[in-house]
């Protein structure tokens, strides 16, 4: 298999070129969000100067090449994600707002008192949040499926929580505290076979691999532009078709009625239109539409294993530093190096190597339980993205061993 021309990928990233506090930036915070290629910047400032007007409802040009635009992204992002038909993909703010939109639509129809959600507990916020809210609504349980030290799920735990009551299941594909990878396949058919839906948090999962929601068998499956080299504002939710067309609508307002009378009652859109109430965000969902391109032109299995490479390189020099503990050592993982430091706060790594030029992240990666759990409050977490080199991953660990000699 021919390896990626990483000098190539790096060329289309101008911020990659850019200094902080004098030094090469070094940009190893790709879970909380990507940089942007060239083309994306371009279709931005392309969309503003040359076509910008509101979608849908115009029959002058610039509305119809917005239209156009617009909807040509819906139809990318089925065929990335192998979803059947584009009625299936709404777009929405990122992976959090898809969330909100199942839990107020789906939930709020379809749930009961007593009824049970299984919620993983390395989720991130925005997977428990929305459904402690609907819960404590509702009267809706949640159950919590169980993580082990090395941050993988309890498969056997989750089996004995499928129950006759349960009837969704959360679960990320790729964790971004540890960067474990589940196995959401294999979850969907144990959810199904208890006849139980599944919702899956993709927002770490998409940059890094090649994603198929109808192989995965999943029946919700959300994720953000802004982590998969696209803008932020926009994100996506997959959900089955004949899901979506039983759901109500979540937001009401402008574009997702066919027909609004105070006398004769309001009719809705269909599915897309009826869950995208007001103007979206049209430039970043037609920019989503150019990363897509770029992600497909540089080819994701090629970015998958150049990156799985890197970590395979990072893990091996983390693990040779002394007083370090790597936190999620599950044997599938893409992209995160969360690790701990004897004797040395999180932050203070983070303050600090920021100061030789190298971006991290540290807290708590909003993903609290898991990381309580394992009796931590915070990690310093490296993550990885196409563009970085072995340079990098080799400069950052040195980086690293100079801060943690200073503050010992
Ligand atoms: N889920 C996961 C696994 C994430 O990493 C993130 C972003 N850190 C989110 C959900 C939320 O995404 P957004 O803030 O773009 O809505």
């Amino acid at each position: 298999e021919p390896m990626l021309d990483v000098a190539r990928v790096r060329r289309d990233f101008p911020i990659l070129e850019r200094e902080v506090h004098g030094k090469p930036l070094i940009y190893l915070d790709n879970a909380a969000t990507t940089q942007t290629p060239s083309a994306v910047i371009e279709t931005l400032d392309d969309y503003y100067r040359r076509y910008n007007a509101n979608i849908h409802r115009g029959l002058h040009t610039l509305a119809d090449e917005a239209t156009a635009a617009y909807e040509g992204t819906r139809d990318k992002v089925r065929a990335w994600l192998g979803a059947a038909s584009s009625r299936e993909i709404i777009f929405t703010r990122g992976t959090t707002e898809a969330i909100n939109l199942v839990a107020n639509s789906w939930g709020r129809a379809n749930l009961r008192p007593g009824d049970e959600i299984l919620v993983s507990l390395m989720e991130h916020h925005s997977n428990i949040v929305p459904w402690q809210m609907l819960a404590e609504a509702l009267d809706v349980t949640l159950k919590v499926i169980p993580v082990d030290e090395r941050g993988v799920l309890d498969q056997a735990a989750y089996r004995e929580l499928l129950g006759e009551r349960t009837r969704l299941v959360c679960v990320n594909h790729v964790s971004n505290a540890l960067g474990t990878v589940n196995p959401v396949a294999e979850m969907a058919r144990e959810a199904h076979a208890h006849d139980a839906l599944i919702l899956v948090d993709g927002a770490q999962a998409v940059p890094h691999q090649r994603v198929d929601v109808h192989a995965l068998g999943v029946d919700f499956y959300a994720f953000s532009g802004h982590k998969m080299y696209g803008p932020t504002g926009v994100g996506v939710l997959y959900g089955r078709e004949a899901l979506l067309e039983a759901m109500p609508p979540w937001q009401g307002g402008g574009e997702m009625i066919s027909r609004v009378s105070f006398d004769q009652g309001t009719v809705y859109s269909d599915i897309p239109h009826k869950f995208e109430a007001g103007t979206p965000a049209i430039a970043e969902v037609i920019a989503l539409g150019a990363a897509l391109d770029w992600v497909a032109a540089t080819g994701i299995d090629m970015m998958a294993a150049w990156e799985g490479q890197l970590l395979e390189r990072a893990t091996a020099k983390l693990r040779d530093v002394e007083g370090l503990r790597l936190i999620g050592t599950a044997p599938d993982k893409v992209s995160v190096l969360s690790f701990v430091v004897d004797g040395v706060h999180a932050q203070d790594i983070g303050l600090l190597i920021d100061q030789l030029g190298v971006a991290i992240r540290t807290g708590h990666h909003c993903a609290q339980p898991v990381l309580a759990s394992m009796g931590l409050e915070a990690t310093c977490r490296a993550s990885l993205a196409a563009y970085n080199t072995p340079e990098e991953v080799d400069a950052f660990v040195e980086a690293l061993e100079k801060v943690i000699a200073m503050v010992r």
